[in-house]
């Protein structure tokens, strides 16, 4: 333990540390020598010169950490068109930004992507690094990490932020091996320990029942993968502008392990629970499979709503896994979100506290979700749901 008031950040410590186990308290440090022979002949102190930002320090690193430097946020991009959680994090990455006085910027990869620039400006970003060549036309891991490391080995950012997507995870964990650093996935919640310079990411864990900061205080950069929905979009100021950087890497198809030869879309009924402006989710309390769909299906329909599910009522049978809202399940950030005989475990809050409002519906006093809601009902959701049905439909015609 170091004892914090007795530390003159002389570094002595570090240096003898058999296991590397200690650095600088204060993460100090634009280290300078300030030996002063009149005061004190054995001195050879180490001292912080800390960076002012407008509103707080921030420390800055000294050693190979400190050549880290900036915010960088994976603009995902499918067929040309930027994924919305993307522009999420541009806004979350803006404030991680603008924390450590540091530049934001956009990592753009793909082919003929380049008219994509200009929502990524708008979005928060200083910088966008385009690497626009026909061999990224298609995700793959293989050259898309290549490609990333590449560009974090010659620019050191000292955060990377993706989209918890099937890419985004995909490629976090890849770039994450292949630079041996830390990655903490489905962050809720992101933010700076500006007097070490570190990212706060916090995300549930041991099954949800705590919030875990996970700090990766050795290792550079940074990285975290957070899910749509999670961070609110900013708005965008149309005409901000930035630095467009195109690095040359050479890519060829010829020694790469996978070929893309045909997109097949999946077939059937799209969910996307994630872009729905209100929500009717049903759970265990619903009873039965029937009675599931009647209910929260019925009040889904007259109010033109999609239907949600907790993990519960999925497991029952009643509803298909795509439907299922919270940790396992899909995060939701609806204007409006029922939940109907849903208790409120922990694992089903966390992919609904985005919701602009949430009624309860559920005959235990004491339910949790009780806890969380903005407006809560007691009493039987067969006996309520039917006679909320008209009022519902006027309020919200
Ligand atoms: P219950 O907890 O059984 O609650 C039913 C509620 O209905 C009760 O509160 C009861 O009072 C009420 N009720 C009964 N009858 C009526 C009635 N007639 N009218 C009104 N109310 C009534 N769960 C998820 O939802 N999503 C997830 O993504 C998810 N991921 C998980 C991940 C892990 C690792 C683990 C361990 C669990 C996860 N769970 C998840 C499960 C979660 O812990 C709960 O078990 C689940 O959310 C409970 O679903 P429920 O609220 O429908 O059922």
């Amino acid at each position: 333990e170091v004892i914090k008031d007795k530390c003159v950040e002389c570094g002595k410590c570090v240096e003898v540390c058999p296991v590397e186990a200690l650095s600088l308290p204060k993460a100090a440090v634009e280290a300078k020598t300030t030996a002063d022979p009149k005061s004190d002949p054995e001195a050879n102190h180490t001292t912080a010169t800390v960076k002012e930002t407008p509103s707080v320090k921030v420390a800055q690193l000294s050693g190979d950490l400190g050549r880290y430097q900036g915010v960088w946020v994976f603009i995902e991009q499918r067929e040309g068109r930027i994924m919305p959680v993307s522009l999420e994090l541009l806004g979350a990455g803006r404030k991680l930004a603008d924390k450590l006085g540091v530049e934001l910027s956009g990592v753009l990869l793909g082919n003929q992507v380049r008219a994509l620039v200009d929502t990524i400006y708008e979005y928060g970003a200083d910088k966008i690094y385009l690497v626009d060549h026909p061999v990224l036309n298609y995700y793959r891991a293989e050259t898309y990490m290549q490609v990333f490391v590449k560009l974090v080995n010659e620019y050191l950012p000292e955060i990377i932020l993706m989209g918890a997507t099937t890419t985004g995870r995909d490629l976090a964990g890849a770039v994450a091996t292949e630079l041996a650093t830390g990655l903490t996935a489905d962050c809720t919640a992101l933010d700076i320990d500006t007097e070490k310079r570190l990212l706060l990411a916090t995300r549930p864990a041991f099954g949800g029942n705590i919030m875990a900061t996970i700090v990766a205080k050795n290792h550079r950069p940074q990285m975290a993968t957070v899910r749509p929905k999670v961070m609110k979009m900013e708005q965008p100021v149309p005409g901000r502008r930035g630095v467009l950087i195109t690095p040359e890497i050479e890519l060829s198809e010829t020694n790469l392990l996978t070929r893309v030869l045909e997109i097949v879309k999946e077939q059937g009924e799209q969910v996307n629970l994630q872009e729905a402006e209100i929500i009717v989710a049903g759970g265990r309390g619903l009873g039965d499979r029937d009675n599931f769909h009647r209910i929260c299906g019925g009040l889904a329909e007259a109010i033109g709503a999609r239907v949600g599910a907790s993990r519960a009522a999925v497991e029952a049978g009643w509803i298909e896994q795509k439907y299922q809202v919270g940790q396992t399940g899909v995060t939701v950030a609806p204007k409006i979100y029922f939940a109907l005989g849903i208790s409120g475990a922990i694992q089903h809050l966390v992919g609904i506290r985005g919701s602009d409002i949430i009624i309860a519906i559920n005959t235990d006093p004491n339910a949790p979700i009780f806890k969380e809601c903005t407006y809560g009902i007691v009493g039987d959701v067969n006996k309520i749901v039917p006679l909320l049905i008209e009022p519902l439909q006027k309020l919200l015609a």
